[in-house]
């Protein structure tokens, strides 16, 4: 048979779930709302475990792995924790894993989708059809017509807004500043295994490299007709705010530097080269998944619908298992093996479940980052609930209270 499926939100998880599709014959069309897939702030490293690498391959076709090996860098080693003159103070022990540029990614997962990426596309509503299909309409007065709509939106999801009006984001009530610094010599003393903490009390100071494995990848892409952004290589810093703190984006890298007063030169001068258009301050909110019965038209993937905190490290390896999964279990809708309301109940089953692990475990993470004093018990429910400043009802997670996006 054949399927036509919307996918509303070009982000790393729609887009590799755009990808899959394709391989297997679906037809996909992806709508995002930016007018650009350069419009604003996007450029942060994201480690990615095994479970995301493999997910990523199996949707992108195999002809282009070559060159997503050579867009990643590789962590390795041990992570060192540092006093503020850059005395080792606390080593924890060696990791492995890879790490990508949300930017550069985005753009590889964008190769061949050509007409079929739709932007300055800002979903609003939907509507189901008598015949079981499904009518996306957007802010520009365009529908769309699909058998499926997947929401793969955000944390700020407007699809998640009409399917479920009640599941909303928690704010953990922290902010950070995160930034990124050109990649020198100096800077890369900084980070010479994993990761380096540098911590001085309250104040904690997360760097991480992106060295792109093979920078000419850039040409290699070209060579595809497939456009990247500029490959450079850079230090990703990030700094975890108080709950009390106002965090302020426009004023952020003034607030590390105003944090950091008297540390080693190396770490100041690096907060004060900082890309300045890649800076910026963030609240911490998280979306815990809820299972929603029965199944329909529509569905979720990614933070729209079980949003992490970066502490975890793994919203974006958990966007990409969606996209695997959900393109598996598509595939078998489209080659006669199981039904399209099987295959969503299935996928929404299996992804509420272990996207609520990874939420959990994502909050359960940003306490390590906390200082001792501001630490609540590690159970990872009772951890939202000790960091967050925000109201809870008795379904635990309903109340916004930020506008400020995580992407
Ligand atoms: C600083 C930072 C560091 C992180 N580090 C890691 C890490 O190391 N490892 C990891 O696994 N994860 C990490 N994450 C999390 C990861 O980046 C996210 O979980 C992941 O990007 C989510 O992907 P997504 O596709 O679900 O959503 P997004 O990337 O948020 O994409 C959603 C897209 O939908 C579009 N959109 C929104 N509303 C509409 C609408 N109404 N109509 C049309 N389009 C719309 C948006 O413009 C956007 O392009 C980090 C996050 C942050 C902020």
């Amino acid at each position: 048979m054949t399927m036509d499926v919307i996918v509303v939100g070009a982000g790393i998880g729609g887009l590799c779930l755009a990808q899959g599709l394709r391989q297997a014959g679906i037809t996909v069309d992806v709508y995002e709302k930016d007018p650009g897939i350069t419009a604003r702030f996007q450029g942060y490293r994201i480690g990615i475990d095994a479970g995301g690498e493999a997910a990523l391959r199996a949707c992108l076709p195999e002809r282009w792995h070559d060159l997503l090996d050579g867009t990643m860098g590789d962590l390795s080693g041990a992570r060192s924790v540092l006093d503020p003159r850059l005395n080792l103070i606390d080593e924890w022990p060696p990791a492995q894993g890879s790490a990508a540029d949300r930017h550069v990614l985005r753009h590889l997962l964008l190769a061949g989708l050509g007409e079929r990426l739709h932007t300055g596309k800002r979903l609003t509503g939907y509507r189901n059809r008598p015949d079981g299909t499904v009518e996306a309409l957007f802010a520009d007065g365009t529908t769309a017509t699909g058998d499926l709509l997947v929401g793969a939106d955000g944390i700020n999801s407007a699809v998640r807004g009409l399917l479920d009006p009640e599941l909303t984001p928690t704010d953990t009530g922290v902010r950070f500043v995160i930034g990124r610094t050109p990649l020198s010599d100096r800077f890369a003393r900084l980070v010479p295994g994993f990761g380096t903490q540098i911590v001085d009390g309250e104040v904690n100071l997360a760097l991480g490299l992106m060295r792109f494995r093979r920078p000419e990848t850039a040409s290699e892409a070209a060579a595809h007709g497939i456009a990247l952004p500029p490959i450079a290589d850079y230090v990703r810093w990030v700094m975890l705010l108080p709950p009390d703190h106002p965090g302020d984006a426009a004023g952020a890298q003034e607030t590390v530097l105003s944090r950091i007063e008297g540390w080693h030169a190396d770490v100041r001068a690096l907060i004060a080269r900082a890309d300045k258009d890649n800076t910026t301050s963030l609240a911490i909110r998280v979306v815990h998944p809820v299972r929603r019965r029965p199944p329909g038209p529509v569905t979720l993937l990614g933070d729209a619908v079980h949003a992490t905190s970066p502490s975890g490290g793994n919203g974006a390896n958990t966007a990409l298992r969606d996209a695997d999964l959900l393109r598996r279990n598509l595939t078998d809708v489209v080659q006669g093996r199981r039904e399209l309301r099987d295959a969503i109940d299935d996928y929404e089953t299996q992804m509420t479940e272990y996207g609520a692990a990874a939420v959990r475990y994502s909050v359960a993470a940003l306490e390590k980052f906390l200082p001792a004093g501001r630490r609540g018990p590690t159970r990872p429910e009772a951890a939202t609930a000790s960091i967050s400043a925000a109201a809870v009802n008795n379904t635990g997670n309903r109340r916004p209270r930020c506008d400020e996006t995580a992407t």
